[in-house]
């Protein structure tokens, strides 16, 4: 077997995993999860063997958006088998604690977590590990994207100005160590009512782009606020896996080509 690609960070990569990607954002709330999940989905339904890793374990959100529930199976007494949904690998602290455990761990103790689900789960083969990253940028976020062989960190962010502000922090991060930015998604970047069909930008619209474009990273999308993007995902049914012919389906595809 070949030896597996180093990352731009330096670090060895994983054995039979093409590119690691994160998706962070710089605060919580801001369709990170949703993102990331409907992202892996697009780069599957391109052709490419996925696997997605959600690495927030003090609020993994990953099982809920799959519809996965409980827990992963142990191949020779250490590797665990990831779990799947809507053909791509998925593995999350979630599968391992019960929903109701509060997790009061300490840093080294979330590395080890972490460090566990990427380098211990039989993810080989796959083209892509997509990472979804706890919100934030603060020093446990950093140890993270540097302990990750990342490739590259997709930046989620909504168009208000203080989601941009805390996305600029994010770009600043893994720039620090020197994690290329592969860009910037709007989401929730504007509103179209389901009963008038007329337009809202409820958190402002277009700030994103301008922000990418300040920055000189791509701008690779917008993704309206709406409705059935909601309650697919609570539904355990990402919008990318159950209307794969609709605009949102094709707004997710057409990110995952430009990374
Ligand atoms: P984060 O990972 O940034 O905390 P989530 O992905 O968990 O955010 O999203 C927060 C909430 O917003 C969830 O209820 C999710 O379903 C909803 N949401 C995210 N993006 C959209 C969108 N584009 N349209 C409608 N609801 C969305």
């Amino acid at each position: 077997a070949s030896a597996p690609p180093t990352s731009a960070s330096g670090k060895p990569g994983i054995p039979g995993v093409g590119a690691i990607i994160a998706v962070a954002s710089g605060k919580g709330g801001v369709g990170k999860s949703t993102t990331a999940v409907n992202i892996a989905l697009g780069l599957a339904a391109n052709g490419l063997k996925v696997g997605l890793l959600d690495a927030d374990i003090y609020g993994p959100s990953v099982p809920r958006l799959l519809g996965l529930s409980g827990k992963p199976e142990t191949q020779d007494g250490r590797t665990l088998k990831p779990m799947e949904a809507f053909g791509i690998k998925a593995m999350s602290m979630g599968f391992l604690v019960e929903e109701e455990t509060p997790m009061i761990w300490r840093g080294p103790m979330v590395m080890s977590a972490l460090t566990q689900m990427l380098r211990e789960v039989a993810w080989a083969p796959l083209d892509v590990l997509v990472v979804d990253m706890p919100p934030g940028t603060g020093d446990a976020q950093l140890t993270m994207a540097q302990q990750v062989p990342l490739a590259g960190a997709v930046i989620v962010s909504t168009p208000q100005d203080l989601a941009l502000i805390d996305a600029r922090k994010g770009l600043a991060m893994f720039r620090k160590v020197d994690v290329p930015v592969l860009g910037i998604v709007e989401n929730m970047s504007y509103f179209l009512c389901p009963h008038c069909g007329g337009r809202s930008d409820i958190f402002s619209h277009g700030g994103a782009r301008h922000e990418a474009e300040r920055l000189g990273v791509p701008f690779l999308g917008e993704v309206p606020l709406d409705l059935v993007i909601r309650e697919t995902s609570d539904a355990g049914r990402p919008i990318v896996a159950s209307a794969p012919d609709g605009p949102h389906a094709a707004v997710y595809r057409d990110i995952a080509t430009r990374i």
